[in-house]
């Protein structure tokens, strides 16, 4: 493939093939993407949260693949390090070398070659309509854990067996589902109650409430990160915020900062009734003292307590706010401490622009491995 200059180039190559094929692929992407049921079944798929925000971020075609990143880095190279071929998402996870390799250590080799010519969505698309859960677990712990091998190869050269990749996945599979079923782990018995604190997952609010995930992020010499998630009772996103500040504060108040500017962005837009989830137990407990106090803290909790009062006023319900664990509150964590390099509050409604994800964690050198 030849560019103006006559040069052959793998960017030039990339660029022919998608100039052909890009509405196709819009086409079929956004059939799929837009599809309510699609989406509600991938956030419920029991599986660790890191795996669902996987396969969320390879739906909106967001993972750091070579020709992703390189739309936002003009100086990074598209091709794959393994074959330089262009490294597109269907490359990186089931076309290249590398990785057709070690999927022929799968059992179930339908799953894989049912993705032939498809766009990842769709990949996945077509596996939840014909497959049954127990094997949708599977392909998805083997695909997160291939995608994990990958990146350690591709940014650590630490290589691993590669006939240990997938009995290893599927083992952590099972590990994770056995804890799920033990007595230990409460199930979503009471849609009212504190339930995330006891679960590793996170869940949709009851029908018609709408649930904001907020997280803060401290780090000297690089200021606050706040990060926050509203997500509507089948687990769409309405609305991601993401704010950088220079100067520090205690983690404590930049978990009410991340609070206030989720709420506000709720208001703006009337999603009420709401339950917002803070990882912070300490400003839960804050909060549900509701005493007034001059601090700082005070002073924040006090605009959390004013805008929880007008979201009050849009349905009539109050606003709940309770504690999650760290792991339920993954994306929003992930959130608040990837935001380096962003010196403005971001909001994004319905659809996060998925390159400014992409550049992100780019910008980190990061893959899924940087996820908590
Ligand atoms: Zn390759």
């Amino acid at each position: 493939m030849y560019n103006e200059n006559g040069a052959y180039s793998v960017k030039s190559a990339y660029k022919f093939i998608r100039g052909n094929q890009h509405d196709t692929l819009v086409r079929l992407h956004n059939r799929n993407s837009e599809d309510p049921e699609f989406w509600k079944f991938l956030w419920n798929i029991q599986i660790q949260p890191k795996v669902r925000i996987f396969l969320w971020k390879m739906c909106k075609n967001i993972l750091p693949v070579g020709v992703n990143v390189e739309e936002w880095i003009e100086s990074s190279a598209p091709e794959c390090p393994f074959c330089n071929l262009p490294e597109t998402q269907t490359h990186a996870l089931r076309e290249c070398e590398w990785i057709r390799r070690r999927w022929k250590n799968y059992g179930e080799k339908e799953l894989y070659e049912i993705g032939e010519g498809k766009s990842c969505i769709d990949w996945l698309a077509q596996i939840f309509r014909s497959a049954s859960m127990e094997r949708i677990q599977r392909f998805c712990a083997i695909l997160w854990f291939l995608w994990k091998e990958r990146c350690n190869h591709k940014y650590n050269n630490l290589k691993k067996d590669e006939e240990e990749i997938i009995p290893k996945a599927l083992g952590w599979l099972s590990s994770f589902l056995e804890a799920q079923a033990s007595p230990s782990s409460s199930s979503f018995a009471d849609s009212t109650g504190n339930v995330n604190a006891r679960t590793d997952r996170w869940l949709p609010p009851p029908e018609g409430v709408f649930k904001m995930n907020c997280d803060a992020g401290v780090i000297q010499q690089q200021g606050v990160r706040l990060g926050a998630v509203l997500r509507n009772w089948r687990g769409e996103f309405v609305g991601v915020m993401v704010k950088r500040e220079k100067g520090l504060c205690r983690p404590i108040v930049a978990e009410a900062k991340a609070m206030v500017m989720g709420l506000r962005e709720a208001n703006h837009r009337s999603l009420s009734p709401l339950i917002v989830e803070s990882d912070c137990q300490d400003l839960v407990n804050f909060l549900d003292k509701g005493e007034p106090d001059f601090t700082e803290l005070g002073i924040w909790c006090k605009e959390i307590e004013e805008l929880a009062l007008e979201n009050e006023r849009l349905s009539g319900h109050k606003v709940r706010w309770r504690f999650s664990s760290r792991k339920t509150n993954s994306l929003a964590h992930w959130l608040a401490h990837s935001g380096l390099g962003w010196n403005h509050q971001m909001v994004w409604v319905d659809n996060p622009p998925s390159n400014l994800l992409c550049m992100v964690e780019a910008d980190l050198g990061l893959g899924p491995l940087g996820q908590n």
